[in-house]
């Protein structure tokens, strides 16, 4: 293991970012702290080294990841299919592309039943030989480096992919500017790689459990670069057209196009046109065709999902509204009730005060009656004709 002093950019000005990475004060790259050197990159032995078979195996099952066999076939129609699309954007056969670290190799294998002169490279014998089985495509053994390519007999190159590679490069300018001394003057590179988003702290990381934190494998990923770090790099070996496109795994790569001169792009008839014109070329319009209705559908059911949860959330809202207005409706019945219950109170003290005025009515009118029988008796009459005498004579009344 290699402790990194300098940034792929050349400076040395180097802080703490995280216990295995550095961050270039320069250029924001992170620079790993504990990744391989040059030499540790090399496959010698297959069974032992870091990038040997078993980095396609036990390593890839430590990550979580299928093994090399089951990618060769799942990506086919997923990433391999994805970046062979924007391959035939950019350019299309006859052309002679070379993919770096191409693993098993299926990249290659669609570039070639597309029609491109296409070829893979990689660092174990075990896989360069797993994918030349696989796929039936030519494979380089080793660093693109220590290739001997006779350009006096072929051509150079009109496009290089790194998809997942550059960051694995302990000396990516060096790797890079001897890449580009292999390709044609309107060539393009294609590159995927993972894209630190600047400004965002380890401590912000871990705190958000940022996806990026992912891609943080020091011993592997030796520098992180974001997107101006990696325009930087591109600019020094005289890449200045650099076009940015959606990666597959848009949520923490980066994918872009860079080239010399100013980027021409195919439309998709004329991508259509060429695959159509050959037979293999028609299988992968067919995988093309297939891979876009399945996108179509796919869209169409997150569409419908959104829609779905929409509307559970405004039924929820509904539900939730009706209760409210069943419970001011229970309510305002309780208060009816208590209305009513008063007002039959209130009748039955009317009745009871009506049932006493009569009794008291009858009462009155029974001493009416009374006194209009005293007021007409004998004595009545005797009596009063006495007070009358007594007026007269003089005698006090009473
Ligand atoms: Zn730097």
């Amino acid at each position: 293991m290699l402790k990194i002093q300098k940034c792929w950019c050349g400076s040395t000005h180097l802080n703490y970012f995280s216990p295995e990475y550095s961050i270039c004060q320069e250029c924001s790259t992170l620079v790993s702290q504990c990744g391989l050197s040059v030499e540790e990159t090399v496959v010698e032995n297959d069974q032992e080294d870091f990038y040997g078979k078993k980095y396609w195996f036990s390593h890839m099952d430590e990550l979580g990841f299928p093994d090399i066999y089951q990618r060769s076939r799942q990506d086919l129609p997923e990433r391999c299919l994805y970046w062979l699309c924007t391959l035939l954007k950019y350019k299309l056969p006859p052309a002679r592309v070379i993919e770096l670290g191409c693993a098993h190799g299926g990249l290659v294998g669609l570039m070639k039943w597309s029609g491109f002169n296409a070829i893979g490279s990689e660092m174990s014998p075990w896989v360069v030989s797993f994918a030349r089985e696989a796929f039936d495509i030519p494979m380089l053994l080793g660093k693109i480096g220590d290739q001997k390519f006779q350009f006096e007999k072929e051509e150079k190159f009109d496009a290089i992919i790194l998809n997942d590679v550059l960051e694995h490069l302990p000396e990516p300018l060096v790797t890079m500017e001897y890449c580009a001394s292999l390709l044609k003057e309107d060539a393009i590179f294609i590159i995927q790689m993972p894209c630190y988003g600047e400004n965002r702290t380890y401590e912000d990381m871990i705190n958000n459990n940022d996806i990026f934190l992912g891609q943080m494998k020091a011993d592997e990923h030796l520098y992180l670069f974001n997107k101006n770090s990696a325009k930087e790099l591109l600019n020094r070996i005289g890449f200045n057209v650099i076009e940015f496109e959606e990666p597959i795994f848009y949520f923490y790569d980066m994918y872009l196009i860079a080239s010399k001169k100013n980027i021409v792009k195919n439309a998709a008839e004329k991508i259509s046109q060429y695959l159509l014109s050959h037979p293999s070329g028609r299988l992968i319009q067919a995988l093309i065709d297939k891979s876009e209705e399945c996108k179509a559908n796919y869209d169409n059911l997150q569409i419908n999902l959104l829609r779905n949860v929409e509307t559970q959330s405004q039924l929820q809202q509904t539900q939730s509204q009706l209760q409210q207005t069943q419970s001011q409706l229970q309510q305002t019945q309780s208060q009816l009730q208590q209305t009513q219950s008063q007002l039959q109170q209130t009748q039955s003290q009317l009745q009871q005060t009506q049932s006493q005025l009569q009794q008291t009515q009858s009462q009155l009118q029974q001493t009416e009656e009374r006194i209009a029988a005293i007021e007409s008796s004998k004595f009545w009459k005797i009596r009063q004709a006495w007070f009358r005498i007594k007026q007269r004579i003089g005698l006090r009344i009473n």
